[in-house]
């Protein structure tokens, strides 16, 4: 409770109209759940950081409605971020020791960012791949966020990794790679379980969308504070609400590869997966959630899709920009039928590009655009004939049916009869 009365921003004493009417303004009028204050580690491994740049702007939610317990019913966020902290120093790790000793007095989640290295190489040599805070003692020296992970871990909530470094090892695993580097739940292995039970929750995406991150994280925060249930993970611990669909299943090019046309070159507008895009077979939720603030997301900007959420990236998905196997036959079986079924659409396309007036009206089109025929050639008219028998098959209700007479005569009527200004009965011609 602050000294303003709240708890976790809401008004502690939302009973008497009395005491509303001198305490801050009610909020949603929602109890505080059992759970008031989480505190988030935020422990960087084998990054670049991308993951943190990526979450600072994320809307939905934001950070910081998350830290200023701004979702009804959810606690309040205590972030203890290495780079986004105010405190530093002894002061900044104070709370990391007080977790790892048991003493914090409040539930607390790990949230992983970058893969972790194999600190027993760099220790052989004197030396540590990632490091925060300074031991003492015969353990002086700055301590490993390998370790970190490996002492809170068993303690948390619930262990987050964010970032395809962190989800799956990503590019400082990827061969050749001297560290060691894998991902959070390899590094935990296969019996860890948090304090709650989970396995740990995968974010993937180099970097990952900011939104999935923090949306994964009030999830969680909802589940801890009694108002939501477990989030629905995937087989691989991804929210699987996010990484169910595939990219190509969202993607906003998805058309063009349906009728069978790809582009030839970059900036091109159409679909990709001749110039190397995997979209058809990677679960990323991007195109349609957007990158940055929703905006933006690899097709949308014109680029190709490498992978950059599975498990496999990058070794998987090299060489990049070029065309994958398999679109061999996919993108002929979409050409064939593309070349058949887009003529047909053009032709329906063209029918629908014209106003019913202007066919009633004898085929004049008024407009000063470019030369449009009301009517169409022959191949367009008959097409259109028969595609609207088709159409108005089984029902009544089509555009000048003898129902929809039926069922508009009386309003015509009162049209044709009610008198007008002059007191004349008004008449057809003033419909
Ligand atoms: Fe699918 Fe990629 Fe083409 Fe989009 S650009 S439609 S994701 S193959």
């Amino acid at each position: 409770m602050d000294e303003a009365g709240q708890v976790n921003g809401v008004c502690a004493s939302h009973g008497s109209a009395g005491e509303a009417a001198i305490g801050p303004p009610h909020r949603f009028m929602l109890d505080p759940g059992p759970i008031t204050e989480v505190h988030a580690f935020w422990l960087a491994g084998m990054s670049c950081d991308g993951c943190s740049v990526s979450i600072l702007g994320a809307q939905s939610p934001s950070v910081e409605q998350l830290l200023n317990a701004g979702l009804p019913g959810l606690p309040k966020v205590i972030l203890h971020h290495p780079v986004l902290s105010v405190s530093w120093g002894k002061e900044f790790m104070k709370a990391h020791h007080l977790a790892k000793a048991g003493k914090l007095g409040a539930p607390y989640v790990v949230i992983y960012e970058g893969s972790v290295a194999d600190e027993s190489i760099a220790g052989a040599f004197g030396g540590y791949w990632s490091a925060m805070g300074a031991g003492s003692g015969d353990k002086a020296g700055p301590i490993p966020t390998a370790h970190w992970l490996r002492d809170l871990a068993p303690g948390a909530a619930a262990v987050i990794a964010v970032g395809t470094c962190a989800t799956w090892g990503g590019i400082p695993a990827a061969a050749g790679n001297v560290t060691g580097s894998m991902s959070v739940m390899d590094y935990l292995g296969k019996d860890y379980l948090s304090a709650l039970g989970l396995p740990p929750i995968n974010v993937p995406g180099c970097a990952p969308v900011g939104d999935n991150m923090t949306e994964t994280v009030s999830t969680v925060l909802m589940f801890l504070a009694g108002i939501g249930p477990l989030p629905e993970l995937d087989e691989l611990g991804r929210p699987a609400w996010m990484f169910k669909r595939t990219v190509h299943q969202g993607c906003t090019r998805a058309g063009d590869y349906e009728e069978g046309v790809f582009a030839k070159k970059m900036g091109d507008p159409e679909c990709l997966v001749e110039l190397g895009c995997w979209g058809p077979v990677v679960q990323c939720n991007i195109v349609y959630r957007g990158a940055q603030s929703h905006a933006g997301g690899c097709m949308n900007t014109g680029g190709i899709c490498i992978g950059c959420t599975m498990p496999g990236f990058p070794d998987d998905f090299a060489p990049f920009y070029k065309t994958p196997p398999g679109t061999v036959l996919s993108s002929t079986a979409s050409r064939t039928t593309g070349s058949f079924v887009r003529p047909l659409r053009r032709i329906m396309q063209r029918q629908h590009n014209r106003e019913h007036r202007w066919i009633r009206d004898g085929g004049t089109v008024p407009s000063g655009w470019g030369k449009v025929s009301a009517r169409g050639g022959l191949v367009d008219q008959a097409t259109h004939f028969f595609y609207k028998k088709l159409q108005s098959l089984n029902t009544q209700f089509r555009p000048g049916s003898k129902r929809q007479i039926a069922l508009q005569e009386a309003s015509h009527r009162y049209i044709r009869t009610r008198p007008t200004a002059d007191g004349q009965a008004g008449g057809e011609a003033s419909l």
